[in-house]
């Protein structure tokens, strides 16, 4: 790695890459094509790295980081940040200091800051601590939700009926987010399973959760497997139940696949998008499973679709380059890479 912050004042935006390869003119400008009326005008950008990304490192990571991460990234004009998760300490001791971290951030009136709640416990210790939006966490695979939020997809939906019952009535709005995960690997190569249980899986969760009263549901792809395949399989499904308004999509970046099933969900209808500064995250259930869609990444793809977001790319590094110097790793955003000089 070579020198980073020098790195991030010469931020690669799109316009300085037409400045510095003006060859590149032409065959960008090509791409612009028909098929761009296609997509939103504006993309709303939910970062998930303190809350998605830290809970799953081995190292306890201080509280004052967490903070300097949160506050980093609403200076760069993200309009939602997934702070943190108000989970027992038992079971995810990263996020024991969710309290401290919620009160220590410095908030901007621009910028929402939902935390996790998995129950109604959660659900108190957030608003006590100062929460003004939650989000809660529904899995679509019988597995994965045991592993996950150890109980099963029926007693969580029942579970999540009283806590969003409970937080509209404190007029806290939440956040729903669906995760699945592919019984076998292979299935992301096409098989029966995910082409046609698992839409349906997905789209019975998101349905419910529509009608609970989540204002927005992220559909995520946890362990990374799905293509654009995939994802249009999904999404096509969903759509019939689910208004495209109220939709995300969350992409882990696994098979090397987060970006382009993003694009696949823009040219979808879909204007909202969770994913993760530096690429932080993975799944600790699922072996090998990379971060989210970087959120440099995805900003650098949106702004060269001439999709607004309101987030300042070169902000987004520097907190990438401050978290990764803080977590000693190396980032997962591409963009990070290419404007690390050797
Ligand atoms: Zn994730």
């Amino acid at each position: 790695m070579g020198n980073v912050p020098d790195a991030v004042k010469h931020c690669l935006s799109y316009e300085q890459v037409i400045r510095d390869y003006p060859w590149l003119t032409q065959w960008l400008q090509q791409g612009q094509s028909a098929a761009i009326n296609t997509y939103p005008e504006f993309v709303k950008v939910v970062e998930v790295g303190p809350r998605d990304g830290l809970q799953n490192e081995k190292e306890i990571v201080p509280t004052g980081v967490k903070i300097q991460l949160i506050d980093m990234l609403s200076e760069a004009g993200l309009p939602v940040i997934e702070a943190t998760s108000f989970v027992s300490s038992k079971w995810v001791p990263q996020m024991a200091d969710s309290a401290e971290v919620l009160r220590g951030i410095n908030r901007s009136p621009h910028v929402k800051y939902p935390v996790l709640t998995p129950n109604l416990r959660g659900l108190k210790a957030a608003v006590a601590a100062g929460a003004a939006e939650v989000a809660v966490f529904a899995s679509a695979s019988e597995t994965f939700s045991r592993k996950n939020i150890n109980c099963s997809i029926a007693e969580s939906m029942q579970r999540f009926e009283e806590l969003i019952h409970s937080a509209r009535e404190a007029h806290i709005p939440v956040r729903g987010e669906t995760l699945w995960k592919f019984r076998y690997v292979s299935c992301a190569l096409g098989c029966p399973y995910e082409g046609h249980i698992l839409p349906a899986k997905v789209t019975e969760v998101a349905k419910r959760l529509y009608g609970l009263g989540c204002h927005e549901i992220s559909l995520g792809d946890t362990i990374g497997v799905g293509t654009p395949g995939s994802m249009a399989k999904l999404l096509e499904s969903v759509l019939k139940e689910v208004p495209n308004h109220v939709l995300a999509v969350h992409c882990h970046d696994t098979y090397g696949q987060a970006l382009a099933n993003v694009l696949m969900a823009l040219q979808m209808g879909i204007s909202v998008v969770d994913s993760s500064v530096a690429g932080l995250g993975g799944c600790p259930y699922a072996k090998g499973a990379s971060g989210n869609v970087a959120t440099e990444d995805l900003l650098y793809m949106l702004h060269g679709l001439g999709i607004k977001t309101g987030v300042d790319l070169s902000k987004v590094m520097s907190a990438g380059d401050f978290i990764c110097k803080a977590l000693n790793r190396k980032t997962n955003s591409k963009v990070a890479q290419a404007n690390c000089q050797p």
